[in-house]
């Protein structure tokens, strides 16, 4: 989280600047490694992991396959031919 009060209280704007740009990152955020691999968009969405691929996809584009959660790719290329 930015330190606002820090930034905003007694600093003119160079002064708010150069501050900004010495502070080591991590203390002007709290900034950590998200420990997923989704984008956030995916993650909006029930995704679920294709048993196949392992890509998610939503889960309406997830089909069964002999058990198997397996995405609309995957599962156009079991079906294909058949
Ligand atoms: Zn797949």
């Amino acid at each position: 989280m930015l330190k606002r009060s820090l930034t905003q209280e007694g600093m003119d704007k160079e002064q708010k600047m150069s501050y900004v740009l010495n502070e080591p990152l991590n203390e002007l955020f709290d900034y950590k490694e998200p420990d997923y691999e989704l984008p956030v968009k995916a993650r909006l969405f029930n995704s679920i992991a294709c048993e196949q691929c392992r890509e998610f996809a939503s889960e309406h584009k997830i089909r069964l396959h002999d058990g198997k959660k397996i995405c609309l790719d995957c599962f156009n290329e079991y079906s294909r031919g058949w």
